[in-house]
Parts: structure tokens; sequence; C-alpha cells
């Protein structure tokens, strides 16, 4: 196979007169990790669901391997689902729910047993076959319906929110054992999150999506380090927008003015945390506001006039609250946003 291992091409859904996927190109090769990052309401779940045969096209198609799934039925595609409500069967144990597939697809009691033993080694619950869904915790729970989803070893696995449910520590660490057992069976995966932290801890690759449409696709670190538009930035919930006029190589806003190349007119500026420090002969007055102690440094907020704030860190300890102060930036790190 040369092209990607799913293609989404021109994918539109329309529930009514409104697109909730909107023209949605995106190919994701085989052994890629790629997260789909959006508001709620973006239409990331219509998005998956079209992928997964659950949602008819209005328009464009979805390709898998190079074959065009129009008129293939969900259970034909070869996809593996995990959702939010993940819909594990309560009363029933561990091993039931996750051989559940694998006895519909006519697998011999054997097999089932030798590949749930399988799965749950994988996802950490070895020994949990027993187990009744009713007694586990939300993370073992969420383990299970992973391992379900794996159980009938699918091409492509879709996840959508699958961690929305479940505490930060927890989900910090199951995005971890996503990503690894994704990388151990190099799987292709779609996941689909509101989440920033989580999309980039999880992907190889991330797609913004914003009402129906997708805005931006590339590394974590690129996208993060180089949004194409002042919305980009927003989705990803980047700190530090200001909004500026750029006249004759300056920026200006209410907060003072940075050096900024590029012509004359209306940009949004994003300054990365890590370029600006408090200066008494920088170019931006603010004012102190609170600090955040985060271990071997303090976050700072500084209040701009006009209504903007920017964060930056500082050795500690932080001017106290109130205090006026003076910002420097590095030039060099200012991002300009034309759109
Ligand atoms: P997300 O998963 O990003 O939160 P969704 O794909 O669930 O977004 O929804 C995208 C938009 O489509 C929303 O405005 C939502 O209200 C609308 N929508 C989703 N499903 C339906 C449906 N079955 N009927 C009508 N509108 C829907
Ligand atoms: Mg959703």
């Amino acid at each position: 196979m040369t092209g990607p291992l799913l293609a989404v091409e021109q994918a539109t859904v329309r529930f009514g007169a409104v697109a909730a996927v909107d023209h949605v190109d995106l190919a994701v090769p085989e052994g890629e990790v790629m997260a789909v990052l959006g508001p709620s309401g973006s239409g990331k779940s219509t998005l998956l669901r079209a992928v997964a045969g659950l949602q008819p096209l209005d328009e464009g198609r979805v390709v898998l391997a190079g074959r065009s799934l129009d008129g293939v039925p969900p259970h034909r595609r070869g996809l593996g689902l995990m959702f939010q409500d993940h819909a594990l069967f309560p009363h029933r144990d561990v091993a039931a729910n996750i051989a559940f597939g694998l006895r519909m697809a006519g697998w011999s009691a054997d097999r089932i047993r030798a590949r749930v033993a399988e799965l749950l080694d994988l996802v950490d619950l070895a020994g949990y076959e027993h187990r009744r869904i009713s007694t586990l915790s939300g993370g073992e729970q969420q383990r299970v319906a992973l391992a379900r989803s794996l159980a009938p070893s699918p091409r492509l696995l879709l996840l959508d929110e699958p961690l929305g449910a479940l505490d930060r520590p927890l989900r910090e660490r199951l995005v971890g054992d996503l990503r690894r057992i994704a990388i151990d069976l190099g799987l292709t995966v779609v996941a689909v999150t509101h989440d920033h932290d989580e999309a980039f801890a999880l992907a190889d690759r991330v797609a913004l999506m914003d009402r129906g449409a997708v805005l931006q696709v590339g590394p974590p670190a690129a996208v993060w380090q180089q949004p194409t538009s002042r919305r980009v930035a927003e989705v990803l919930g980047l700190p530090n927008l200001l909004t500026a006029t750029v006249r004759g190589g300056r920026a200006a806003g209410p907060w003072g003015s940075v050096p900024v190349a590029g012509p004359d007119g209306a940009v949004t500026l994003h300054l990365p945390r890590q370029a600006l420090g408090v200066d008494d002969a920088g170019p931006i007055e603010g004012v102190a506001g609170a600090a955040t102690f985060r271990g071997d440094s303090t976050e700072l907020r500084v209040e701009l006039a006009g209504g903007a704030a920017l964060d930056l860190l500082v050795a500690p300890p932080a001017p106290s609250p109130g205090t006026v102060l003076r910002l420097a930036v590095d030039p060099a790190a200012i991002v300009r946003l034309d759109r």
C-alpha cells in the first residue's frame, strides 16, 4: 500500500442548514496516532462517526487502505471503536465483555480465552477475567473498553474522548498507557479530544478542528509554535495572545509596542512565555497579578492596559500583586498571526 491507511476526502455532514463537518480532508498514514483537537460542538464526534460508518456523509468519502468505504456497514470496516460512554455490560464479567465481538465473529472458546488473557496483559489487568464490571474503578473500566476495542485486531482504532469522564491524574496515566500500547502494536489511531494536553501527549500529529473545518494539521510542537491563525491559537489554548496594529515595523497596543517584521495592518501577536522577562527597560507595561508556584519556577500573570494579560516564568520571589512593572520580549520569538 502506498497511500495513507485512512483518507477522508471532502467529508461533509449537514444537520439541517448547518454543516457539522464541512469538506474535511484528512490523511492518516499507517502506524500514526492522530489527535483531532477542537472545542465542544466543532464536529469531532460527527467526523469520527462518519469514518466508523455510523453517520452517513452528505458529500465526500472515506477510504481505508485504498478502498472506498461507501456502502460498507460499520461492522465490516475493520475498525476498533472506543467512545466516551463505553457501554460495557455492567453485570457481566470482564472476559465476557472483551469477548463479545469475538463470539459474534464465531471464534472458538479456546481462542477467545487466549486472546482475552493477552489483551488483559496488554492493558495491565492480568487476572481480571472474572471480575464484574460494576466492581471496577472508572480507570479499570476504561482499560476493559480499550481491550474490547482491540480484541479483533482492528486496522484502525477510533477513540472519541476516551478519557473524558476520568479525573486528571488518571487521565494523564492512561494517555501514557494508550500511547505505549499504540506504539507497541504499531496501531493506527484517530483520537478526538477537546483537551490540548491530552492531544499533545497522545499524538504524532494534531488536526485542529473548528466549526466543522480542519484549520491546521501538524506535529504538536509545530502547531504550538507556528499556529496559522488566531483561531488556531485559541483552539490550542495558547496563552499570551495580544491584539495589535503594525505600522512601520512596530506592533502597538494600549500596553506599548514591540518590533515586528512584515506589512502594516491589524494582527494578533503570540508572545511565548519563555521569551518574556521582567525588565525596567522593556517596551511592555503591566501590573503584576497572581503568581503560581511551580516548583523550580513561578508563573506570574501580568495584567495589561486594554484587558489582555501575559503569563511568564520568573525566579522567586515574584513581584507582589499590584506592582507596576515592565516586560522585555525576545523579538525573534514573537509569532505574528495575520488572520
Ligand atoms: P463535538 O464532538 O466536536 O463536540 P459534534 O460532532 O458532536 O461535536 O457536533 C457538531 C455539531 O453538530 C453540533 O452543533 C451538534 O449540536 C450538531 N449535531 C451533532 N449530532 C447531531 C444530530 N444527530 N442532529 C442534529 N445536530 C447534531
Ligand atoms: Mg464529541
